[in-house]
């Protein structure tokens, strides 16, 4: 017997459902300790010219080890934290932080472009705008450093509201990309009505650029589709040299991946940003 969330009503589940239920509502429980507690940090990976291995800015990804659980992976708490309202306590605290070690870099004179993920949930419910100005007045960023990273798919919920969104985030000076694009549902009139700054190739495109003649046909046309929109486009997930050699043939210059680093810390990032050349 479970009482259910927020409610007066009980519920029966079976053995198998009940504990999929419990699981999930610790994991949430648990979660929501780690934002509260410091438990949540972020790991940095770059993004890379192909055609120099120049660095030319960098993703920050979130990360929470579990006291006891270890390394729980984004693609199993993510999802928890959307069910609830805690995603929007997530973005918020990888925003922050985020432009705090943004601000620090600067500082030390590290001049290079951060892309943060932002939810869907946090463009139709919360206060995306008054958020970023927020941070930016806080840690006194310059706004053309930070990238905020938008699914595809969250284009399409709300489309106006996220056009006066995205629009407003344009003239604070923020760039916007979008992430995983080509998995979703969203059209190409989107990308020219909305102010967007980059495509970001997803990573199922790379995976099967060399066996697909068909997906690298689906590569070029987007290549040139950011072309003739002046939209960056970066492939995501590259993990080998060959792959590097057939994004080229298609018209992508930019990749991020495995094959040029891991996500790393923020000590780890500083540290490999000092043997490389960044590009700005
Ligand atoms: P994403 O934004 O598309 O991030 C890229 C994911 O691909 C990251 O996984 C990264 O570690 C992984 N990756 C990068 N290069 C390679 C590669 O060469 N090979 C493979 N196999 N994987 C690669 P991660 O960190 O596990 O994140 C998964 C997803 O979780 C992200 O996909 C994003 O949608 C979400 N996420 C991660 N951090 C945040 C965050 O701070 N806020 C929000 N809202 N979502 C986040
Ligand atoms: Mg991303
Ligand atoms: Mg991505
Ligand atoms: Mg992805």
């Amino acid at each position: 017997l479970a009482k259910s969330s927020g409610g007066s009503s009980y519920k029966f589940f079976d053995e198998s459902e009940s504990h999929l239920f419990y699981s999930k509502l610790d994991l949430e429980n648990e979660l929501r300790n780690a934002l509260d507690q410091g438990g949540l940090h972020l790991e940095f990976q770059p993004q890379n010219s192909l055609v120099s291995g120049d660095i030319i800015g960098t993703e920050a990804l979130v990360r929470w080890y579990h006291p006891v659980k270890g390394r729980i992976p984004p693609v199993e708490f993510i999802p928890v934290a959307e069910e609830s309202s805690l995603i929007l306590e997530l973005d918020r605290y990888v925003l922050d932080r985020g432009c705090k070690q943004l601000a620090q870099w600067q500082q030390k004179g590290i001049n290079i472009k951060l892309a943060i993920n932002i939810s869907s949930a946090q463009l139709e419910k919360g206060d995306l705008l008054g958020l970023v100005s927020a941070c930016l007045d806080t840690y006194q960023i310059q706004p053309e450093w930070l990238e905020l990273e938008i699914t595809e798919n969250s284009l399409i919920k709300s489309p106006t509201e996220v056009a006066v969104i995205l629009s407003g985030l344009q003239e604070m000076g923020v760039s916007i990309a979008i992430d995983d694009f080509g998995t979703g549902y969203s059209s190409f009139a989107m990308l020219k009505d909305l102010p967007i700054n980059k495509i970001k190739l997803d990573k199922t495109f790379i995976d099967a650029i060399e066996t697909d003649a068909k997906d690298r046909k689906i590569i070029n046309t987007i290549g040139e589709l950011a072309r003739s929109l002046q939209l960056q486009l970066i492939a995501e997930g590259v993990e080998t040299n060959s792959q590097v050699m057939r994004l080229l043939e298609c018209g992508c210059y930019q990749g991020q991946g495995f094959l040029f680093a891991r996500p790393m810390s923020a000590s780890d990032y500083e540290e490999m940003l000092a043997h490389s050349h960044i590009i700005d």
